[in-house]
Order: C-alpha cells, then sequence, then structure tokens
C-alpha cells in the first residue's frame, strides 16, 4: 500500500485525503473542499494520534493551506476515527465544528465525562451471554479510545433545514441513524454529490450497533435511513472508508438485502431453539475474533435480535441469569 496520507483531487473539486487508521479499515477518508475565495472546509479530520497529527501537517503544507485557512470542520459522526481529531484541529484552525445535535449528544454519552459505557458496555454484554473472561479486556479495549478523541471540540449544531455553503456550493444535511444516531450525510443536488460518512460504504456493511442506552433500534432506523438516502439522484459518492464509488442507489438497496437475509438466517436458527445475543454472534460471526471486533460482531448480533422482536417475530426472555431470545 501508498505511504499515508494519499491524496486524490476528483474532478468535482473534492479533495480526498487518506488518514491512518487500525486495521482492518486502515485509513479512514477525510475530504476537503475549498472555493474560490480560498476558504476550507475539512470533513470528517479523523481519529487523534501522533501520526495522524503529523499526517495533517503533511497533508496541508503540501496543498499550501494553513490551519488558519480552515474555515469550518464538519463531522458526519461522533465516531473516533472521524471526530477524534476535531477538536486538536480547531485548536489550531480557531474553526467552528458542526456536527448535529444528536451526534453531540451521542459524542458525549460515549466520550464525555459522566460517560459510564465503558463499564456497563461489558455488563451488559455478559448478561446477553459473553463469558465473563471478556469482560476485562473489553473494558481496556473500550478505555484506548479515550486518546483518540481528546480535547473534546466546541461544537455547533447542524440542521437539515439549514444547507451548508461548501466549495462555492450549497450542500444539504441528510440526518440518519442506525451506524450512528444523528449521523449527518451531506448532499449536493446540483451536482448530485454525497459524502455520506458511514451511512453508505461500498464494499463494507457498516457497522449497525445495539449499545445499552443508545437508540433502542438501531436496525430500524439504519434500514429507515438507508430508503431516505436510496432516494437521492447521485452521480458520485464519497464515503468514510474505502473509495469514492458511483453505484450509491444499487448499494443502498444491497445493504437493505443484506440485512434482511442475516435477519431471515437468524430467526431460521431461533427456530431450532432459544439463543443468547452471544450465541447468536458465535454462529453469525465464529469465535476467533479479536477484541475490536468482536465487540461489533456481538452489538450487531444485538442489534439484528431485537429488530426480529420489534417485528414481532422473535422474544427477548430477560432472567436473573441472563437474556435469551426465541421465536413467536
Ligand atoms: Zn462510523
Ligand atoms: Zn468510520
Amino acid at each position: 500500500m501508498k505511504k499515508m496520507p494519499e491524496i486524490t483531487e476528483w474532478e468535482d473539486g473534492i479533495k480526498q485525503v487518506k488518514i491512518t487508521m487500525s486495521f482492518p479499515l486502515r485509513w479512514v477518508n477525510s475530504y476537503l473542499v475549498q472555493g474560490i475565495d480560498g476558504r476550507v472546509t475539512v470533513i470528517d479530520p479523523g481519529p487523534r494520534s501522533e501520526g495522524t497529527e503529523k499526517e495533517w501537517d503533511e497533508v496541508l503544507d503540501k496543498l499550501g493551506i494553513q490551519y488558519t485557512h480552515i474555515h469550518e470542520i464538519v463531522l458526519t459522526h461522533h465516531h473516533p476515527d472521524h471526530y477524534g481529531l476535531s477538536g486538536w484541529m480547531q485548536e489550531r484552525s480557531g474553526a467552528p465544528v458542526l456536527m448535529s445535535q444528536r451526534s453531540w449528544q451521542e459524542a458525549n454519552y460515549m466520550w464525555g465525562s459522566e460517560s459510564s459505557l465503558n463499564e456497563d458496555m461489558p455488563r451488559w454484554f455478559g448478561r446477553h451471554g459473553m463469558p465473563s473472561a471478556l469482560e476485562i479486556p473489553l473494558r481496556e479495549h473500550l478505555e484506548s479510545f479515550d486518546s483518540q478523541v481528546t480535547p473534546a471540540p466546541h461544537v455547533q449544531f447542524l440542521d437539515e433545514a439549514e444547507p451548508l455553503m461548501m466549495g462555492g456550493r450549497l450542500w444539504k444535511p441528510v440526518e440518519t441513524g442506525g451506524h450512528a444516531p444523528g449521523h449527518v450525510s451531506l448532499y449536493q443536488p446540483e451536482l448530485q454529490l454525497i459524502l455520506c460518512g458511514d451511512a453508505v460504504l461500498p464494499q463494507i456493511s457498516p457497522n449497525v450497533s445495539l449499545l445499552p442506552g443508545s437508540d433502542p433500534q438501531p436496525l430500524h432506523s439504519y434500514l429507515n435511513g438507508l430508503q431516505k438516502l436510496g432516494h437521492l439522484k447521485v452521480q458520485n459518492a464519497y464515503p468514510g472508508h474505502r473509495n469514492p464509488f458511483g453505484h450509491f442507489e444499487a448499494r443502498t438497496e444491497a445493504l437493505l438485502q443484506h440485512h434482511e437475509e442475516r435477519l431471515t438466517r437468524i430467526a431460521a436458527m431461533l427456530q431450532e431453539g432459544a439463543l443468547s445475543g452471544y450465541e447468536v454472534c458465535i454462529r453469525l460471526f465464529g469465535d476467533k475474533l479479536g477484541i475490536h471486533q468482536f465487540r461489533f460482531a456481538m452489538s450487531e448480533a444485538l442489534a439484528h435480535l431485537i429488530e426480529l422482536v420489534r417485528r414481532g417475530e422473535a422474544e427477548m426472555d430477560e432472567r436473573p441469569e441472563g437474556c435469551r431470545f426465541h421465536s413467536r
């Protein structure tokens, strides 16, 4: 692979910057949109580390941009690989950081000083059958993200009713949930472009997580979001990971179908007997996952099980010894 940060200028005037992140995604796409007045908008600066700070110094140097030319920093969602560097970049540029109100709420729920998610999630996975030996590694894994998201930015809220001027054109914020509550894609209707963050990705199915205290119906939210995005006329889509792609509507349909197929598969598993969330996770994704992958696999399995409950195809039994799902 080429040395990061790789910069690609697309014909729409959008610069794609690959900022390094951990395996398996390897990079997150940050995008720069620049107007003729020289004002630069940065979308999703990436996760914070010493390495990524240096990458940004290099990128701006190569492009002849100073931090003070950054007019605003826009965040599609609160995940560390997108939101992480925003506070750091704000300190250097003085630029406002824009994200949806729901997304900011979620950033505080995950990374705020009052957050108890690092303790709550392992305990709650335990209720869903995760072996207790995984509780400490999972908590330590979650704690390892804290350095990637500090300092927190001072934020202003994006609103669907207020299009953003970027690169001399108006972009419409489109809010969807499921991958991340309050996720915002930016849509440019005249050129039919979309900066879609992690709402729609090529090749990869964006993770849909059920987490304690967050959206109680994340898969339902995600599927609704795909339908909403699928109605937009899009020529070129600029995703948060992998490379820009052109078959946006078809991709939303493929993702919808993927989740329906998985729901059918899980419903069939439950026909054979009651299962815990952990047992469903292992049947879907195997038992060889590292802790990072396991955490997403487990919360994804639970998101599907809860969707089956919502549709009346499964029930969840909550007992003192833990929760199990069975067919209806
Ligand atoms: Zn994400
Ligand atoms: Zn991401």
